[in-house]
């Protein structure tokens, strides 16, 4: 049985990376897909390769730093699909420049919080009354366990961004709860995605990554979207607020009861 059958749901960064997997992964349970991206030509692919897998998807260019954008894709989803169910704030970004509190610029902390952090406030601030209309639905969060662990490798401004989406999440989950809409943070362990790749971007940074991670390996877009799959559909019904993490037992190895 196809698990998001009369699902539609919009994904931001959704041009890339774990965006991507889910994007596909959503359209081949049947859901009808929003694939949002500031990369339009990223989007346009990915929506072609889900009409390619015989799924329905619309490509919708928004920076999720900007409100207007973020109300349009909303509008978009709903005139194209005429309601939305499931939102997916995923679009992140984690600066080169990203490092500890003497040498992170000011500009690499401003333009991590306008994406990271506004662009979640933007696509709830839009997306929930959407969902308000749809009877209710599923936002999903896409945070990090760097939220949870402090990062070996600093990058300040994306793990002090990525605790702003843990506690928002929270608020959120608390607030809509009796309105049917659930909100839950994702909390991906190190992927080999393109995000990260850039930002470890010497076998020796890796290394320092991998030894840390107790399956020994980066995690794949694909492990990720599984879990966004459960907090999408019903099957998640009583999940809200919470902090799914997929992250190789990373967490688990350091953390203190
Ligand atoms: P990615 O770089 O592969 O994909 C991100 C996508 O977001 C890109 O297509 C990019 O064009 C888009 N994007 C960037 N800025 C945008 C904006 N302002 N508006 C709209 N779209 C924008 O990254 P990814 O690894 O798939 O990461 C997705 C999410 O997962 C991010 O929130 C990231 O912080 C989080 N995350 C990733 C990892 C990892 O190891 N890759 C780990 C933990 C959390």
């Amino acid at each position: 049985m196809m698990r998001l059958k009369e699902k539609v749901a919009l994904i931001t960064g959704a041009g890339s990376g774990i965006g991507r997997e889910t994007a596909r992964l959503f359209a081949a349970e049947g859901a009808q897909v929003v694939v949002v991206d500031i990369n339009e030509e990223a989007a346009r692919e990915v929506t072609a390769a889900i009409h390619h897998q015989g799924g329905s998807a619309i490509a919708v260019k928004a920076d999720v730093s900007k409100a207007a954008d973020c109300q349009a894709m909303v509008a978009a989803a709903e005139k194209q699909y005429g309601k939305l169910n499931v939102l997916m704030n995923n679009a992140g970004i984690s600066h080169a420049e990203d490092n500890d509190a003497i040498s992170t610029t000011e500009e690499v902390w401003d333009l991590t919080f306008a994406v990271n952090v506004k662009g979640v406030f933007f696509g709830c601030k839009y997306g929930i009354p959407a969902l308000l209309r749809a009877g209710g639905g599923s936002i999903i969060n896409v945070a990090s366990f760097v939220a949870r662990l402090g990062a070996a490798t600093p990058q300040l401004a994306y793990t002090a961004s990525k605790g702003a989406v843990l506690s928002m999440t929270r608020e959120l989950a608390a607030i809509h709860a009796r309105q049917n809409i659930r909100v839950n943070a994702l909390c991906p362990g190190p992927l080999q995605t393109e995000l990260l790749m850039k930002y470890l971007d010497t076998e020796e940074k890796r290394q320092r990554r991998l030894v840390h991670i107790p399956m020994g390996r980066f995690g794949q877009a694909k492990e990720i979207a599984y879990a966004a799959l459960y907090l999408a559909c019903d099957e998640s019904s009583y999940v809200t607020g919470s902090e799914f993490l997929v992250d190789g037992g990373i967490t688990a190895a350091y953390t203190t009861p």
